[in-house]
């Protein structure tokens, strides 16, 4: 390491080409898991390796609890709040874990390596190093879907990651503060508060139900001068919003959405954005542009470059657009040392972190049993396949009302109001990964109900 950096600060913009790590000296086979979301923790979690070597590789040291994401755009909740460090995951578990923070960008199933990048700013250049592994196990997730719209890239915000709800955060205060500048012109005022979201699944929905509580909750005690004037848009191009979710909760939330002066824009399709307007096609089939403060994407998944780069190696297996196909034991087609878990696969299950998260606890077995069996192929065919248990679908619509769609004795019921947002509080609550986690949760909840949301960039 000290020769890599010493070399690096003498070539800056070059990259060194070396390996991250050299093969366990005691010939110990070794398991390579690619990310920290919701597939591979769950995985590291219940992984109790001693008898192999485990390197976790991901560009993020820390776990994030997605489904309260929306809530940090806003300042309901504050993002360290739903982060948890890989390493304090693995803190009972010390020795057995090895943590690589880099980018894998390339996979070579044949040579069983992964290259993996290292784009830290403090190096003011990109270092690439290859990693072997024995069984590698890929939780990349995937990324949002832009479905190439010009300037979606360049111009909205996403709802993923922290640095999206962050960026959001601060987007909205300057719109805000931008828009409440004494003499702003009212054209410009009407458009910097003008919030357009696009995409009515989940993620589109809770983001709207959030902004809308921002709105009711802060923006009339603080700003009451520009208040009114504060709109939100919902672009879905489908009929309807939350396609997965039961019929009599499309309607509660769309009358939800209404009494809330959210204007829900079905049957468009966004076909282009630019820094100021989103431009669509509406349902008489005519091309509208609307001016727009804040544009948050949210309009689904697609394979990340590493998985697509994989797929196109085999051609004839690898056939599904939405990420890698695999058997009913999580094993690739094509590749038997490698493993596929939540996002990044297109297994025949919605892409949601109850989905990885079993699939983590599963495939922790699978391993246990086959890295050191000396026939594999025998040790996996005892193995039972896959089973995904659907506990149920919960979404928050704002004004303190929720949804949920729950299994209940082999058929559904479908719940909403004030009750089912208590139930979702508690069940996220009781889900975060750590009590100090919930803690701080809980913690941003009382702040939020005594003092309202902290609305400082
Ligand atoms: P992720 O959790 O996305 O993790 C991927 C990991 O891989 C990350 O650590 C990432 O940094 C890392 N990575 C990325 N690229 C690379 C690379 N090249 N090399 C190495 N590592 C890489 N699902 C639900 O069931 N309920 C909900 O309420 C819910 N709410 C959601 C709310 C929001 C705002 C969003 C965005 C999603 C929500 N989901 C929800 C969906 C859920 O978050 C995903 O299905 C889940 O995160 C998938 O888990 P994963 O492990 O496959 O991927
Ligand atoms: P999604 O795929 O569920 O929804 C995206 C929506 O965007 C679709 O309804 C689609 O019709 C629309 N869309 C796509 N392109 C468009 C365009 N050009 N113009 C207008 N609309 C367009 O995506 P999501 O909401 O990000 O969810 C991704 C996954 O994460 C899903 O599996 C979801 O179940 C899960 N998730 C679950 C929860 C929850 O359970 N509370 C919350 C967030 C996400």
């Amino acid at each position: 390491a000290f020769l890599a950096s010493a070399w690096m600060h003498n070539h800056p913009e070059e990259a060194v080409l070396g390996p991250v790590l050299p093969e366990a000296a005691d010939g110990r086979k070794r398991v390579v898991i690619l990310g920290t979301g919701w597939g591979a923790t769950s995985l590291v979690k219940s992984l109790d390796p001693r008898e192999y070597e485990v390197v976790i590789v991901s560009p993020r040291n820390y776990f994030l609890f997605t489904p309260l994401l929306p809530s940090c755009t806003v300042g309901t909740l504050e993002h360290r709040s739903i982060m948890e460090s890989i390493r304090y995951i693995t803190r009972h578990k010390q020795g057995r874990f090895r943590f690589v923070e880099g980018e894998c960008t390339k996979i070579d199933p044949e040579n069983k390596k992964v290259i993996v990048q290292d784009k830290s700013e403090l190096h003011g250049a990109t270092t690439e190093s290859e990693l072997k592994y024995d069984y590698l196990v890929i939780g990349v997730g995937a990324e949002t879907a832009t479905f190439g719209i010009p300037g979606v890239k360049e111009h909205a915000c996403f709802l993923k990651e922290i640095w999206d709800a962050k960026k959001i955060r601060s987007r909205l205060s300057s719109c805000i503060e931008s828009a409440a500048f004494s003499g702003q012109d009212p054209k410009e005022q009407e458009r910097l508060l003008h919030m357009v979201v696009v995409g009515g699944g989940p993620t589109g929905v809770e983001y709207a139900g959030e902004l809308y509580d921002y709105l009711d909750e802060d923006l009339r005690k603080w700003y009451p001068e520009i208040a009114d004037k504060f709109r939100i848009t919902l672009i879905e191009a489908h009929n309807n919003v939350l396609a997965s979710f039961s019929k009599e909760l499309i309607s509660y939330t769309e009358s939800t959405f209404k009494d809330n002066k959210i204007n829900v824009r079905t049957q468009s399709v966004v076909k282009g954005v630019s820094p100021t307007e989103v431009t669509i096609k509406n349902p008489q089939g005519e091309i509208e542009t609307l001016p727009y403060g804040l544009l948050v994407w949210a309009a689904g998944n697609t394979a990340r470059p590493v998985v697509r780069d994989l797929m196109a190696k085999f051609p004839e297996l690898q056939t599904c657009r939405r990420g890698l196909s695999v058997d009913d034991k999580l094993r690739m087609l094509g590749a038997d040392n490698i493993f596929v878990l939540g996002d990044a696969s297109a297994s025949k299950y919605a892409p949601t972190a109850q989905v990885a998260n079993q699939q983590g606890k599963y495939l922790a077995k699978v391993l246990s049993k086959v890295v050191n069996a000396e026939d594999p192929s025998k040790a996996l065919q005892v193995i039972k396949p896959f089973e995904y248990t659907h506990n149920g679908s919960l979404a928050y619509i704002g004004s303190e009302k929720a949804i949920a769609d729950l299994p209940l004795f082999g058929s559904n019921y479908s719940t909403s109001g004030p009750m089912t947002y208590l139930f979702w509080k508690s069940a996220y609550l009781s889900n975060l990964f750590s009590v100090r986690n919930a803690s701080l949760v809980l913690l941003d909840w009382t702040k939020k109900f005594a003092f309202g949301r902290d609305i400082a960039r």
